[in-house]
């Protein structure tokens, strides 16, 4: 057990900001607290043209140092929405007093992320992806808190055992920003269940009970939100299990909070490899300057990445704007992995797309670019039953011994595969 261990610390996680900064210097530091007016250095320094514009309207009294901590951008981030529409054009919200007024609606951007947009009518994609609406009142049929039946999967409290040979840990229910799509609404900033040294032994335990767990992926809430002696623990944990091969960590905070990924940071995942990064990207609009530095960052360190994208309807709902993504995500060296079909949270129909237009862009990309770049286009089962992958239909049956297949172009080819051959086995 390690010294984080030993003092049994189980932080309370608040949903309001300086509880979750005292939660955070409290068990990184033990007792010393972090004020508001002390930020540790940062050795992030990459400030892009269109971030230093924001900032010098909207944060004109922070420093370099400040805006590079990722501790300054979780404190200041916008949780408020008459905070936040101080920074959008709000011209085309028709009830600006309602969305202001509830608290149905929870709400994290950081400053950094609310950077690439402001200016910008609700509607804009990035911002469609993070702001509130009133649509998300609407509850539709078919749609639940928990669609993917998490929840009826964990052996132990925060521990997703859904396939043979992986788990998913739960380590966190809080994110440095909100997506409105989040499949996981039902537990992000909503309790406190999921942080602490106490919370993840039971998983810690369970996984090494269990020989058959080969790979384990640590998300939450967003794993890279905890501080580093906290995220430590937890890898050292995994890592000291001789049957976890390798460990994924699920995050959005490369593109949403860059300022995090600091060489420190970085120094210290590099000690638990084979360790794997699927990062959350929504948007080509996010991969920027800050956000090129972090996955460079990750990528020297040795860490694989791969992307995980949801189908947002308004967002990237077009080959375009996906092409134009997978191309930014391979030359940031993030391979394109996976586009989900949004998941029917409640209050997300506004973002939901036809199964079809998940196979259009993936028809729209095979052929027309690099095979590196075309992720797996899937759907999470509801009711819990696992990804399902959806691919267009280019086998199109059998002619005696012809098998017939049909291009990226739509073109017609015969592959000869006699019935012997196919026999085989
Ligand atoms: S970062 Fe992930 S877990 Fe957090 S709100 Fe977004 S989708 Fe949900």
């Amino acid at each position: 057990m390690n010294e984080l261990a030993q003092q049994d610390y189980e932080p309370p996680l608040g949903p309001d900001l300086s509880s979750i900064e005292v939660v955070l210097e409290t068990a990184t530091a033990g007792k010393a607290l972090f004020g508001k007016t002390e930020i540790p250095n940062s050795d992030f320094n990459v400030i892009s043209a269109q971030t230093a514009k924001f900032r010098a309207k909207y944060f004109p009294f922070a420093t370099d140092k400040q805006w590079n901590s990722w501790r300054w951008q979780i404190q200041n981030s916008y949780t408020n929405f008459i905070k936040l529409s101080e920074i959008l054009d709000v011209s085309t919200i028709d009830d600006l007093d309602f969305l202001a007024k509830s608290k149905k609606l929870p709400l994290r951007i950081t400053p950094y992320y609310a950077s690439l947009f402001h200016g910008k009518p609700i509607s804009y994609a990035i911002a469609k992806s993070v702001v509130p609406d009133k649509l998300e009142l609407i509850v539709s049929p078919g749609e639940e808190t928990d669609p993917l039946h998490e929840e009826s999967m964990c052996p132990v409290d925060n521990l997703v055992h859904r396939y043979p040979d992986r788990v998913l840990m739960l380590s966190t229910g809080f994110c440095s920003v909100y997506c409105r799509y989040c499949t996981r609404t039902h537990m992000v900033e909503k309790d406190k269940k999921h942080y602490g040294v106490k919370a993840w032994e039971k998983s810690i335990d369970y996984i090494r009970n269990h020989p058959g767990v080969r790979d384990v992926v640590v998300s939450g809430g967003d794993p890279l939100t905890l501080p580093d002696k906290h995220l430590e623990f937890l890898l050292s944990s995994l890592r000291a299990i001789p049957h976890v091969e390798i460990i994924r960590i699920g995050s959005k905070v490369p593109m949403v909070l860059p300022q995090r990924i600091t060489n420190t940071m970085v120094k210290m995942l590099k000690k638990y490899h084979p360790l794997y990064m699927s990062i959350h990207v929504t948007h080509p609009d996010e991969i920027t300057p800050e956000a090129t530095e972090a996955c460079t960052r990750i990528a020297d360190a040795g860490i694989v990445m791969g992307s995980q994208t949801v189908l947002l309807k308004g967002v990237n709902d077009n080959v375009e704007t996906m092409k134009n993504l997978m191309h930014k995500l391979l030359k940031i060296r993030v391979k394109p992995y996976y586009i989900y079909q949004c998941d029917p949270i409640p209050g997300s129909s506004h973002f939901r797309t036809p199964v079809t237009k998940g196979l259009e862009i993936i028809q729209g990309l095979r052929g027309f670019t690099s095979g590196y770049a075309i992720p797996h286009f899937v759907i999470d089962a509801p009711g819990g039953g696992g990804k399902i992958p959806l691919i267009p239909e280019y086998y199109q049956g059998r002619e005696g011994d012809n098998v017939i297949l049909k291009n990226f172009e739509g073109k017609s080819f015969k592959y000869y595969d006699p019935v012997q051959i196919k026999s085989y086995s």
